[in-house]
């Protein structure tokens, strides 16, 4: 059987069975399946279910039966809420699961969502998106072939400080923009870990936090970078460096005239963005953790402490679950969908190739650079 015909199929099996869910009357908030019971998805995104509005956890998906046992029963859920990654195509007849949420080490996050989509969820998928343009592009087009959303796990976007940042941005309190800089980091201390195998990561600290700084240079800028020049330092002698870059610098030049310089390494902290205006700065430091970022505004030295108050959301995390369920209720796309996601891919590589090739690479958006 061809592949569209297959997934059309597996589609209209789940479309029945959501439909089944509506008939028995199942209505509420929308049901989340956690794929990846790591630190994120278990530390992090679980939890955060009892601030949301409109979402809730239906399911568990893990290869650790007993963790997953455990976690269900914390959660009220019970056994058939329970996937392994073996039988998780199983979850296209559960009627409780209407997105599945992908916390995966990056390499895996294309064949979940893609497998999540043919079994008719929509899905929310952790940053990077992917590790390469063509699986990015392969998870839109799966998401698209079964009408289904694609969310991409953009916290930031949910959070009141970076939220009021880009307004202020757009407002012109620091006159026309003229550069931004954005660097993120830590250190990474045990080389066995999965970000630092280049098949599971995709690449290093660019993959794994260099992405917020190219978030920022984005978000804060407002337009979509037209040239990027990279480069790699990093310590091939030390063991935790051998597979995946350590400290990547990229500059971005913008239609406007504007520049971004960005930075991610996985050998100090750091965690700041800046944007200068003609008039004045915006800068945010911490910038974009899970909580207590500050920022100041304001020129010559006498900037002030800018008091954000808090979001219509409890969380940034909150805020994100409840976005993707009130955007399938409401037939919206997400914010910061999987075209969104597959931007920084498309840039991400142009940064390696630029690291690789020692030259400037052009961008034209919307296509492969
Ligand atoms: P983690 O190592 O803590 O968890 C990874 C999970 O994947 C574990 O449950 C592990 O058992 C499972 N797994 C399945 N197959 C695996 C394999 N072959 N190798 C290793 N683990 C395997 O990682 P994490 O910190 O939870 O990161 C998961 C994803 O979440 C990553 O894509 C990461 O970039 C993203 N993340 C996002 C944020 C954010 O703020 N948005 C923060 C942390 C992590």
């Amino acid at each position: 059987m061809d592949m569209l015909r297959r997934d059309f199929l597996i589609g209209a099996t789940a479309l029945a069975a959501a439909s089944r869910a509506v008939a028995q009357g199942r209505s509420g908030p929308l049901g989340y399946a956690i794929v990846g019971l790591g630190s994120y998805g278990l530390d992090r995104i679980i939890p955060e279910f009892r601030n949301c509005r409109h979402s809730r956890l239906a399911a568990v998906v893990s290869g650790d039966p007993a963790k997953a046992r455990r976690v269900a029963a914390e959660h009220g859920l019970g056994e058939r809420a329970i996937y392994s990654y073996a039988d998780f195509d199983r979850i296209r007849d559960n009627p409780d699961v209407d997105i599945v949420y992908v916390c995966l080490p990056n390499a895996m996050h294309a064949e979940y969502t893609i497998r999540a989509a043919r079994a008719g969820k929509h899905v929310m998928c952790e940053k990077p998106m992917a590790t390469s343009v063509a699986e990015a592009e392969a998870m839109i087009a799966a998401c698209k072939r079964a009408g289904r959303k694609l969310m991409i796990g953009y916290r930031v976007h949910f959070e009141p400080t970076n939220l009021e940042a880009m307004r202020l941005a757009r407002s012109g309190v620091a006159g026309r923009i003229r550069y931004v800089r954005s660097e993120h980091g830590f250190v990474q201390r045990d080389p066995s870990k999965w970000r630092l195998k280049k098949a599971l990561s995709g690449g290093g600290s660019l993959m794994d936090m260099g992405i917020y700084s190219l978030q920022a240079a984005r978000y804060m800028t407002g337009e979509e970078p037209i040239a990027v020049t990279a480069r790699e330092s990093t310590d091939r002698r030390d063991p935790r460096f051998a597979e995946v870059e350590d400290i990547i610098d990229w500059t971005l030049e913008f239609p406007s005239g504007a520049v971004a310089s960005c930075q991610s390494m996985y050998s100090a902290n750091q965690n700041h963005i800046l944007l200068m205006g003609d008039k004045g700065r915006i800068e945010l430091e911490p910038a974009t953790r899970y909580s207590d970022n500050r920022m100041w505004t304001g020129a010559d030295g006498r900037e002030q402490a800018v008091v954000v108050p808090p979001g219509a959301a409890a969380t940034q995390f909150a805020g994100q679950l409840d976005h993707l369920a009130d955007c399938i209720a409401t037939g919206r796309e997400p914010i910061v969908s999987g075209e969104e996601g597959l931007r920084d891919m498309r840039i991400i590589e142009a940064i390696y190739r630029s690291a690789r090739e020692g030259r400037t690479i052009r961008l034209t958006p919307g296509s492969r650079a």
